[in-house]
């Protein structure tokens, strides 16, 4: 665990305590702990109530003071595991943040159409039907899951600025838009005298990396954009779990997820995970530890989703608070030849 030599004190953008640092997402006030947790696939797939219950809890214990969630993960059941697990903890509110995403839908190739996209019909009943599941009066931040271009600019907009307005959302962002989608966005609300997107929820890890280091270096700049990055292990394959195969229970393994699989396994990316297992010896850790410094070593990222199905894998995973400060430029530089992946 990073352990600071005062309980409170200032590192750039952000706030440090004795064991979790604080990152200022963007332009706002708001600071999120820079590892978070997300339930997608995990929860109501992989876990039942009461090991989300423990995995919350030692988030929350942690420091952790985000929990991301989403209308598609396993059709809203995802986002009721969590309200229980909220309502249990019976946490103050006010030390937490909590998400939710809209543009997919419940209900994936049975949706109707006014049941996906981001409509203003879909947006507002999909943040209210988000506000039941999770048993909570407002969400923290709200996304626009994907970028819809069959619905205008201006609605988009308008329709998170009256969310905003009814106190039924603090924040508003996007998730996997272009550079110049989240620019058009904010080039919209300034015309209207609205509040734009604060925060871009993109994919981010040592295999993706094109989004965050050059597409949205100019938003970063212009409108100060945070970023909650999703994915900082590939679904896991950044820990070396799938060096010799796929081990049952794992998330590759899971039968509706081949999608996933077949996206992720490829041999050159395994290879290039097992020559970075000697960087990972060579800082004495692990690489999942490694992986998910690496994300947090640069400061566009306000904070790291992390995804995980057993304590003992958050655990090793907060690690990174520690691993991160030994990233020197010449091991970043060890780590591009090793990855090839640096745009
Ligand atoms: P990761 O890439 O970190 O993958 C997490 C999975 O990897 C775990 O569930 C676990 O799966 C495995 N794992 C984690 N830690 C370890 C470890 N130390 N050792 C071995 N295996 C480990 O993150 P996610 O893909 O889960 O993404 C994180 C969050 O981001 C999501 O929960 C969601 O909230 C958000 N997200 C957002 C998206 C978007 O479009 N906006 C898209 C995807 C995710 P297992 O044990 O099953 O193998």
């Amino acid at each position: 665990m990073f352990h600071a030599k005062s309980a409170h004190f200032f590192l750039h953008n952000s706030i440090c305590d004795d064991s979790m640092e604080y990152r200022k997402m963007g332009n706002t006030g708001l600071r999120l702990s820079v590892l978070s947790y997300g339930s997608w696939v995990t929860f109501s797939k992989q876990v039942d109530d009461s090991a989300s219950d423990r995995i919350m809890g030692l988030a929350y214990d942690n420091g952790i003071n985000f929990f991301d969630n989403a209308e598609a993960y396993e059709g809203g059941r995802s986002e009721e595991m969590m309200g229980r697990v909220l309502k249990n903890k019976d946490w103050d509110r006010t030390s937490f943040c909590i998400s939710s995403k809209a543009f997919f839908g419940l209900y994936g190739k049975n949706n109707k159409p006014t049941q996906h996209g981001l409509s203003r019909k879909h947006l507002t009943e999909a943040c209210n039907a988000a506000l039941r599941r999770m048993q909570t009066d407002y969400l923290d931040l709200f996304y626009c899951h994907r970028p819809d271009p069959e619905t205008p600019m201006e609605e988009v907009v308008w329709t998170m600025n009256v969310l905003l307005q009814q106190g039924k959302i603090l924040y508003w962002g996007t998730s996997e838009w272009s550079g110049a989608e989240i620019a058009a966005a904010h080039e919209v609300a300034k015309q209207l005298s609205l509040i734009g997107p604060a925060v871009e929820q993109p994919q981010y890890n040592l295999f993706e990396r094109h989004k965050m280091e050059v597409d949205y270096l100019p938003v970063f700049s212009k409108y100060g954009m945070g970023t909650t990055i999703w994915s900082p292990l590939a679904s896991g394959l950044l820990s070396g779990k799938y060096k010799n195969g796929v081990p049952d229970g794992s998330r590759l393994a899971l039968e509706n997820y081949a999608w996933l699989k077949d996206r992720t396994l490829e041999d050159d990316k395994v290879a290039r995970v097992n020559s970075l297992e000697k960087i990972a010896l060579q800082l004495n850790t692990s690489l999942a530890t490694l992986s998910i410094a690496w994300c947090i070593h640069n400061p566009h990222v306000t904070t790291a989703i992390l995804g995980a199905t057993k304590e003992s894998q958050l655990t090793e995973n907060l690690r990174a608070l520690d691993v991160y400060q030994q990233l020197t430029p010449d091991i970043m530089a060890e780590i591009d030849t090793i990855m090839g992946s640096k745009p």
